[in-house]
Order: C-alpha cells, then sequence, then structure tokens
C-alpha cells in the first residue's frame, strides 16, 4: 500500500521542512504503508532535512527530464535527484499533459529514463470529462498505459482529470472498474487519484485493485494526510 502526496506547486523550502518533520513518525503508526511526499524541487532538499536520515517516510521529485544534462533550460535530472536522495518521481501528472505539453511519448522517455537511473515512477494516466462522457475511458487508457515501460519500480497512478482537484471523487466501483482495466494492459500497481481525502481513502484503497492513492489537496494538510494514512493502514491490517 502506497500513498503518496503531491504538493504541486505548493510550500518553499521552510514550509517544507517543518511539515516533513512533523511527518517523520507518521510510518510507525501507519504500518505496512509506504509514504511518500511530492515537494517542488527547490523543497526536496528541506524535505529530506525535515524527516531526518531514519525517517521511513520517502521524498519523490514531480517530474524529471530524460537526458542525464544538457541544454535543457528549467529540467531537472535523474542523476540530479538521486544526488539528494529523493528516490522517486512524478511523471506525466494531468496538469503537465495539459499545460505544459507533456505527450504520451514524453512521459514514456521520462519514466525510461528515471527507471534507468533507478528512481521509482509514478506515472499518472486518466480521461477527461468529456472523454468518459464520449465513453472514450477505455480508449484513452489504451493509449497512455501500454506505452509505459514494464519495471518493479514503475507505479501507475489512474487519475481521472475530472476527478482532480475538483471535489468530485470516483465512486469505489468506478475506480475499481479503471483499475482493473488498467492492470489487464500492465503489470504495475495502480494508485488512486483525484479528490482523495480523508472521509474517501478507507473505501477507495479497500478495493481489491487499488493499491494506494495519490493525494493532492488533503496532502497540504498534516492532519487529513496523517488521516489518510491511518485509514490505508487500517485496510490492510
Ligand atoms: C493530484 O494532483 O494528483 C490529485 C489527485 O489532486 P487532488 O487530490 O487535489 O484531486
Amino acid at each position: 500500500m502506497l500513498i503518496a502526496g503531491n504538493w504541486k506547486m505548493h510550500k518553499g523550502a521552510h514550509e517544507a521542512r517543518a511539515f516533513a518533520a512533523r511527518l517523520r513518525h507518521l510510518p510507525d503508526r501507519a504500518t505496512d504503508v509506504d509514504i511518500v511526499v511530492c515537494p517542488p524541487f527547490v523543497a526536496l532538499e528541506a524535505a529530506l532535512q525535515g524527516l531526518g536520515s531514519e525517517s521511513r517516510v520517502q521524498v519523490y521529485a514531480q517530474n524529471v527530464h530524460w537526458e542525464l544534462e544538457g541544454a535543457f533550460t528549467g529540467e531537472v535530472s535523474a542523476p540530479m535527484l538521486l544526488e539528494l536522495g529523493v528516490k522517486g518521481t512524478i511523471v506525466g501528472h494531468s496538469e503537465r499533459r495539459q499545460f505544459f505539453g507533456e505527450t504520451d511519448g514524453s512521459v514514456a522517455r521520462r519514466a525510461e529514463a528515471a527507471l534507468e537511473a533507478g528512481l521509482v515512477v509514478i506515472a499518472c494516466v486518466g480521461e477527461t470529462e468529456a472523454e468518459r462522457e464520449a465513453g472514450e475511458t477505455e480508449a484513452v487508457l489504451g493509449r497512455q498505459v501500454p506505452v509505459l515501460p514494464e519495471h518493479e519500480r514503475l507505479v501507475i497512478a489512474y487519475e481521472p482529470v475530472w476527478a482532480i482537484g475538483t471535489g468530485k471523487t470516483a465512486s469505489p466501483e468506478l475506480a475499481q472498474q479503471a483499475h482493473a482495466f488498467v492492470k489487464s494492459l500492465h503489470p504495475s500497481r495502480v494508485l488512486y487519484g483525484g479528490s482523495v481525502n480523508p472521509e474517501n481513502a478507507a473505501s477507495l484503497v479497500a478495493q481489491p485493485d487499488v493499491d494506494g492513492a495519490l493525494v493532492g489537496g488533503a496532502s497540504l494538510d498534516p492532519t487529513a494526510f496523517d488521516a489518510i494514512c491511518l485509514a490505508a493502514a487500517k485496510t490492510v491490517a
């Protein structure tokens, strides 16, 4: 069971350090849950410092480039992340696809390079509201998922775009159905993402093909993130 908090463009170094220090001992209470936080690039090191060297909470980035170094202004490579102590990265978040021109091809390249370098990769997939209404969910997933590399460190996050930051969560049944479909296309673990909160987390992660959650908004609040991790721990206990 993996619970990852995507902080998006929130929390600078100062806040990240303090927040991480509060989370440091959470894995002792949420046993059997792998807990991850994904701060912005500039706050990665501060989050690692706040957690200290003993904490089992891991720090992932929100994106990574496919080259090791070079003329790629604004980008960060996998070796740079590993040097800091970062253990993984998100790729292909719908906000990157929507606002920064990320494509299935570039997401796959980022994932491949990060895996090869030794990072865990959380690759995000999911349909928009219009695509779901047009009955195209499986066609979209059928395009986004098979291009992802098969690797033991690859994790897929099914994040229906209509559920991200909207408060409209997929029902546990709908999530289960989509996850089962993703798993029919790819052998990796599949997280659910989209308005997960302390109230709905348990019923979502209790579904047989839901292996955890990628949490956006609710991961910014230490009390809510704590409650989600504890709810997840109860479902595996
Ligand atoms: C996300 O950004 O990955 C996400 C799922 O956001 P939220 O939980 O706020 O919907």
